[in-house]
C-alpha cells in the first residue's frame, strides 16, 4: 500500500527550526519578519513627501496650503492619484531590494514587504481602502528567467496582512521590453512601453473602482502611469501608487 502524505508535510524547511535572524546584522531577531527592530530603524525614511509623486518637498509650504505638492505636481491633474514610497531608494536599501530581486533573497523580500504592509494598514486604517492591490506585471520571460516576479511577492503579503483582494491576473505585460532604467529620455520610457501592458480579458473588473499598484521601486513613474490609464479605461476611477522605495534620480528631458 502506498502512503499519501499531504502536500505541506512533505515540504520541510530547516530554517523553520532556527530562530528568525535579521538580514542586516545577522543578529537573532524579535520579530518573525527577518529585520530587527534596529536596522529598520536606519533605513531612509522618505517624510515630507508630496502627496502625488511622493518626492521630498524641497521648499516649505505656507501653512494654508491644503494639498502638499511639489512644484512639479501643483496644478496639475495625472492618471495616478498618489505615489507613496517607504524609504529613498539610498544605502542599505537599495542593497536589500537588489538581493531580494536580482539575488533571489525571498526572506529579504518577505522583510520588506512586512514594512510595506505596516505602512499600507496604517495608511488606510480604519477608513476606504481600494478593492484591489495589483503588482506591476513583468512578462513571462522576465518571470522564467528570475523565478519570481517581485512586486506580486510584496503585494500578495500587503493584501493578506490588511484584508485587501490582490491579483496577479487583472493586468498582464504582453510585451518583453528594455528595462526602463536603461534608457534615458522620457520620450524612450514612454514609447519602450507603448502596448506593453494589457487587461487580462478573462478578468472581470466589476464593482473595482479603487486599485493601488504595487511596485519595488518607482523612479520616473512612467510604468505606473501607463498602468493606470490603462485601468481608468476600464472604469477604474482611483488609481494609488504604493512602493517600497522611491528613487529621485533624474533622466534626461
Ligand atoms: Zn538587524
Ligand atoms: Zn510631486
Amino acid at each position: 500500500m502506498q502512503w499519501q502524505i499531504p502536500f505541506e508535510k512533505q515540504l520541510f524547511n530547516p530554517l523553520q527550526l532556527l530562530p528568525t535572524v535579521c538580514v542586516v546584522c545577522l543578529r537573532q531577531c524579535e520579530s518573525d519578519f527577518n529585520l530587527c527592530a534596529a536596522c529598520v530603524s536606519q533605513l531612509p525614511t522618505l517624510a515630507n513627501i508630496c502627496s502625488r509623486c511622493g518626492l521630498p518637498l524641497t521648499t516649505e509650504l505656507a501653512p494654508f496650503e491644503k494639498e502638499r505638492r511639489c512644484a512639479a505636481c501643483i496644478g496639475l491633474q495625472f492618471s495616478v492619484a498618489s505615489c507613496r514610497g517607504l524609504y529613498h531608494y539610498s544605502s542599505p536599501v537599495d542593497a536589500l531590494l537588489g538581493a531580494f530581486k536580482f539575488g533571489g533573497r525571498l526572506d529579504v523580500g518577505y522583510g520588506l514587504s512586512r514594512l510595506l504592509a505596516r505602512a499600507i494598514g496604517e495608511h488606510y486604517g480604519t477608513g476606504s481602502k481600494p478593492d484591489l492591490l495589483i503588482p506591476v506585471p513583468i512578462h513571462t520571460r522576465r518571470y522564467l528567467q528570475r523565478g519570481f516576479n517581485q512586486a506580486w511577492e510584496l503585494a500578495k503579503v500587503a493584501g493578506k496582512l490588511n484584508g485587501i483582494e490582490v491579483s496577479n491576473r487583472l493586468v498582464i505585460k504582453t510585451r518583453h521590453t528594455e528595462a526602463q532604467s536603461n534608457l534615458a529620455s522620457a520620450t524612450e520610457r514612454k514609447n519602450n512601453l507603448r502596448r506593453a501592458f494589457e487587461i487580462n480579458p478573462r478578468f472581470p473588473v466589476r464593482d473595482v473602482t479603487h486599485v493601488t499598484i504595487i511596485d519595488d521601486v518607482v523612479t520616473t513613474m512612467t510604468t505606473v502611469t501607463a498602468i493606470a490609464k490603462l485601468l481608468q479605461r476600464h472604469g477604474i476611477s482611483r488609481v494609488e501608487v504604493w512602493c517600497v522605495a522611491r528613487a529621485s534620480r533624474v533622466f534626461g528631458p
